[in-house]
């Protein structure tokens, strides 16, 4: 009974751990690779275990770090069953889409631009036909209800707070005479954040393997976090620009519209356009609006009170080409929502070289952004960026709003530790280095057992806990 840790051990993208038990294997997520050096070349290298091997797999959540290389994985051979809940079912579904149609992109792009006579054509990493086919193999499994999907590993799902449908798996291990519990946490909210439940606390395990990702930093406070966001809104309109948010489709989004809309009056918001420049957002916020039974309070007393969450009267949605291009032409009054969340690809990436040089605009980042990533350069201070090939000056003002996070802070992820009894070891994973070490300090001080997963190991479960 063993425990490997591969992807997001160490960084922040690309989890994907595998689980060894009575001869069978359990990969823990199939994530892409974002950022960092060669990321492209490092999705398309064979994974370090045989695809057709395993026996099943269980996603914690829909982001594509996350989810990503599953149709990879079945293009590799991998025909078992995977395991997720119904929320993230319905996200992973748009998500996937998404990343096949823009690996098609990139291709098509790289064999009209760069392709060498007489080189081989560039190929995309999947197909649209690979990320539908491997949704045929998920089984859906709502929170809370135990469900055996290997012989002698059973597993609940519970609320992890982080996005619609995303889980903390609680998995029970059997083999020969030994038992072994482990928790994954997957990726974990903050507590008290709008429309999600709080993650909830997990059940007594043996080991923990935990995100990391802000393990060594404090959130803003959300109240001074919605202050700040309405004087950057307020002081932009004064300056005449346009906004630009680059947020992620799915869970940021959401959260921000929600905002928007509860502070319209407030953020004097009827002066601008917003614009959700994102078929794939517009997609996954509709998704969102269906699950409504897995909102918290808050916004499920909205859904009571006015049959739908709160709207944006100015609110206008891009499904088309043409319509993004269109606020292209706009100097100013424009609030643009797209993605990608790091600016990676994506429409945000036009609006970027239309504004970045104005130093009337606004840049506002509210998600992580991961090293070597165009939104980390920016939020870094780099002077001067490359878009499409082009140097960009960086004149307009870049705000990060820390306190949106979808990922809890050091204090949430010792919050939700401390609910699991007993203070099981900890192995941490998706976090930069001194996120994760600053995480491991914390736990230890606390008296936990506690190290950072490094690529590669391989984790005795007999001799672990
Ligand atoms: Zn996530």
């Amino acid at each position: 009974m063993q425990l490997e840790f591969y992807g997001a051990a160490g960084e922040v993208t690309g989890s994907c751990h595998i689980l060894v038990v009575g001869g069978r294997r359990l990969l823990l997520d199939c994530g892409m690779i974002q950022g960092g050096a060669a990321p492209d070349a490092r999705n398309r290298a064979a994974f370090p275990f045989d695809a057709a091997q395993v026996d099943a797999v269980v996603l914690s959540h829909a982001h594509i770090d996350h989810s990503g290389r599953l149709p990879l994985l079945r293009k590799r051979g991998f025909r078992g069953p995977i395991y997720t809940n119904p929320a993230c079912r319905d996200l992973v579904r748009i998500m996937l889409a998404d990343s096949a149609n823009m690996q098609q992109r990139d291709a098509e792009r790289e064999n009209r631009k760069h392709r060498r006579p007489g080189a081989p054509a560039a190929e995309p990493l999947y197909t649209l036909d690979d990320a539908l086919d491997v949704q045929r193999q998920v089984r859906v499994v709502p929170y809370g209800q135990p469900v055996e999907v290997l012989p002698g590993v059973e597993l609940v799902f519970r609320d992890a707070g982080h996005i619609l449908g995303s889980a903390s798996v609680w998995l029970r291990l059997r083999e020969g005479g030994l038992e072994r519990r482990v928790t994954f946490s997957g990726d974990l909210g903050q507590y008290d954040s709008p429309i999600l439940r709080d993650p909830e606390p997990g059940p007594a395990c043996d080991l923990v393997l935990m995100e990391s990702t802000y393990g060594a930093r404090l959130h803003r406070e959300r109240a001074a976090t919605l202050e700040e966001f309405g004087a950057i809104l307020r002081a932009a309109r004064r300056d005449g620009g346009n906004v630009l948010i680059p947020a992620f489709a799915v869970g940021r989004t959401q959260e921000i519209l929600y905002e928007l809309a509860t502070h319209f009056d407030a953020w004097q918001l009827g002066d601008w356009q917003v614009f959700l420049d994102s078929p794939m957002a517009i997609e996954a916020t509709g998704v969102y609006w269906q699950h409504a039974d897995l909102f918290d309070e808050e916004a499920r007393q909205w859904v009571a009170r006015e049959r739908a969450l709160p709207s944006l009267p100015n609110l206008k949605l891009c499904r088309t080409a043409d319509e993004s291009m269109a606020i292209n032409r706009m100097p100013n009054g424009a609030i643009v929502i797209a993605g990608s969340g790091m600016c990676t690809g994506g429409r945000i990436v036009h609006h970027l070289k239309h504004n970045l040089a104005r130093p009337e605009c606004d840049v506002v980042f509210t998600g992580f952004q991961a090293q070597g990533t165009l939104g980390r350069a920016i939020v870094d201070g780099r002077e001067l960026v490359r878009i499409h090939g082009s140097p960009i000056k960086v004149a307009a003002r870049v705000h990060t709003l820390g306190g949106f996070s979808a990922h809890g802070d050091q204090h949430d992820l010792l919050r939700w530790y401390g609910a699991i009894p007993g203070r099981p070891p900890v192995w941490l994973v998706h976090g930069e280095a001194s996120a994760a070490e600053g995480l491991r300090d914390a736990l230890r001080a606390g008296g936990t057992r506690a190290e950072v997963a490094q690529p590669g190991v391989v984790l005795d479960l007999q001799a672990a806990a």
